[in-house]
């Protein structure tokens, strides 16, 4: 019996597993995909990110870094063309090398770090969680296994912290909630652009996107995205904002090299957090928690730290967990980066209210 199962080896996943496997549990890290696995994002970390990383797993390794290595800020272009500018100093990275450098050091604490193995249940029991698992064979070199058929095992812990993602499938499962997310697709492409490569650049308007399209650089490439309700319509609106980026921006552009998609919590004016039930807790994305223009990462990390928090405070000296106590604590621990989220939000509608009010008509 574990004491812990954390699903998902994101920044949520990666810190939750730390922090406990630093505190002495037993701890079961699972990943559904092998590692380093491809992760759609823009790779900002925001200086709250950086701080908590920095502080939790060290000096963040140069091999993980995009240039521009520095990222100034944030400049969000309004329905009616208005511009405005936020500059606050972040760092670029790549997603995939950055999360598998964080899956390493939770390991190093000691916590069983299973990848290919996806969770595919989690059954509430009397005293424990059983999760079953669904372990892919590993593949060859060429990148092929003979047999793809996964083997269905059973774990089980006392608390199990779900960090599966935009799409959970534990938190849909356990909340019987149908899926709520935006769909990302961004293009990655040589070339040049009249826009300042060390900002993020968002687009509200809704002629490029469902919800917000925009451009930032990443090593060579120019990085173009939109994010859609509906995946039928990706390519529809990105080949619109790309020929608004060409023609505002004289971007020119050669083929698409690479394409991603991706998702993310799609959040409405009712902001609907969810931080778990019973003995399963969520964190980051899988509990809905996501700051305006797709920032993350920082609300992964405090949910991921907080959900071991509160795993601790719910913990007595004979290592039984109280689910009841965990729950509570986890509320308590995140109310303020809740209440800072609502407020972003709101401000954002405040500056720009098109983009709340085509949120709203959904
Ligand atoms: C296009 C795009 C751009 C973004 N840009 C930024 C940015 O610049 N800065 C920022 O801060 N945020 C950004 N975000 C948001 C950020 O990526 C997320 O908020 C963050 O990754 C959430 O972390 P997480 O640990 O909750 O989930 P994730 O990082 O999504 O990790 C979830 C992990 O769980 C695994 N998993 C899923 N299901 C299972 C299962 N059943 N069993 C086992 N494992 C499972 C997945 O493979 C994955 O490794 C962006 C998002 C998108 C889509």
């Amino acid at each position: 019996m574990y004491d812990v199962i954390v699903i998902g080896a994101g920044p949520a996943g990666c810190i939750a597993a730390k922090k406990l496997g630093e505190s002495g549990y037993k701890v079961l890290l699972t990943e559904k995909m092998d590692l380093p696995r491809e992760k759609s994002c823009s790779g900002i970390l925001i200086p709250k990110s950086i701080q908590t990383i920095e502080k939790e797993f060290g000096k963040i390794p140069e091999s993980v870094f995009s240039h521009p290595l520095i990222s100034k800020g944030i400049i969000i272009n309004s329905t009616h063309g208005k511009e405005y500018r936020f500059e606050s100093e972040g760092y670029n990275i790549w997603r995939n090398l950055f999360d598998h450098w964080m899956s390493l050091k939770a390991e190093e604490t000691g916590c069983n770090l299973q990848t290919l193995t996806a969770a595919t249940g989690c059954e509430e029991e009397k005293d424990h969680v059983r999760v079953t698992l669904a372990r892919m064979p590993a593949r060859n070199h060429a990148g092929f296994s003979k047999n793809r058929s996964p083997t269905i095992s059973y774990e089980k812990a006392k608390m199990v912290i779900a960090c599966d993602g935009a799409s959970s499938r534990i938190r849909r499962d356990i909340l019987k909630s149908p899926p709520n997310h935006i769909i990302t697709y961004q293009t990655f492409c040589k070339g040049s652009i009249d826009l300042d490569y060390g900002f993020f650049h968002a687009f509200l308007d809704p002629q490029f996107s469902q919800y917000d399209a925009w451009f930032n650089v990443k090593d060579d490439y120019l990085v173009m995205g939109v994010g859609v309700k509906d995946a039928s319509l990706m390519k529809h609106y990105h080949s619109k904002f790309v020929s608004y980026l060409k023609s505002h921006y004289h971007a020119r552009i050669g083929p698409f090299k690479k394409e991603e998609v991706g998702l993310m919590p799609y959040i409405t004016p009712e902001f609907q957090v969810n931080l778990g039930k019973g003995r399963v807790l969520f964190a980051g994305d899988a509990a809905h928690l996501l700051n305006p223009m797709g920032e993350g990462i920082s609300s992964a990390l405090a949910s991921g730290y907080a959900a071991a928090e509160a795993i601790n405070a719910g913990c007595d000296f004979e290592n039984n967990i109280n689910p009841v106590k965990v729950l509570d604590s986890y509320e308590i621990y995140l109310k303020e980066e809740i209440e800072y989220m609502r407020r972003q939000w709101k401000f954002l509608s405040s500056i720009c209210p098109d983009f709340t009010s085509f949120r709203d008509s959904e």
